[in-house]
């Protein structure tokens, strides 16, 4: 239910003010529930977060940069290491959220998915690193389908295994085997498509 936006969340002052405004919200919303909906009348407040969560904030430019096109189009990837069904799920625009699906840009599922290319776990410029989950190469749209807890999971175990890979090997990350790497993913039961 509650909801705190356009906060710059790498500045600690703002985030300090975000995570006051989600306890007064929790506060508000208890108050609204045990006094307005019925069947709450005796609820009472028992805990909240700790820490407020942050959908978005850093992230690096990598190798490829995942875009809206990529995931409206289900776009599919030689490299992919990894898939995604999740819809753009933008909360930016302040109290409403839009969603737009996978393979199609409308509101409703379509069941597709698009690739998730090993080339945004790379970042440009830096050898000998590998980035999984919320920081991966994506632009804004993109990152609000991307960053979803299995994509992540999958990023993870798919940075593990190229990390594995090429230790073995003896090269670095950005030289990394793809076929090899997405035979063991698959090896391994990742999902990592054709669509
Ligand atoms: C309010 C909210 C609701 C969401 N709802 C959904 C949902 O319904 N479904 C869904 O799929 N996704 C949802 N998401 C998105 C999803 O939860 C996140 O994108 C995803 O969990 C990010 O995973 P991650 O591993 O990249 O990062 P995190 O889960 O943030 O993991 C990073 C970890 O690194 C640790 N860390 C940070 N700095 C350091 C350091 N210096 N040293 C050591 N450790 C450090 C942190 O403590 C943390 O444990 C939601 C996100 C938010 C904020």
């Amino acid at each position: 239910m509650t909801r705190v936006s356009g906060v710059d969340p790498t500045d600690p002052w703002q985030l300090s003010g975000a995570e006051q405004e989600g306890r007064r919200q929790v506060v508000e919303y208890t108050r609204f529930l045990v006094e307005q909906v019925p069947g709450y009348e005796r609820a009472f407040l028992i805990a909240s977060a700790p820490r407020i969560g942050v959908r978005e904030s850093r992230r690096l430019i990598g190798e490829y940069v995942l875009g809206k096109e990529d995931v409206l189009s289900a776009r599919q990837f030689e490299d992919s290491i990894a898939r995604c069904g999740a819809p753009i799920e933008d909360h930016a625009a302040g109290q409403r959220t839009i969603w737009q699906y996978v393979g199609s840009g409308d509101q409703r599922p379509t069941g597709r998915t698009y690739g998730v290319p090993y080339r945004c776990l790379l970042p440009r410029g830096v050898d000998g690193l590998l980035v999984a989950g919320r920081c991966l190469s994506a632009t804004h749209d993109a990152h609000a389908s991307v960053r979803s807890i299995g994509q992540c999971m999958a990023m993870g175990q798919a940075a593990g295994t190229a990390a594995a890979l090429v230790v073995s090997a003896g090269c670095r990350p950005r030289d990394a085997n793809i076929v090899q790497l997405r035979e063991q993913l698959a090896a391994d039961g990742a999902l990592i498509g054709p669509d």
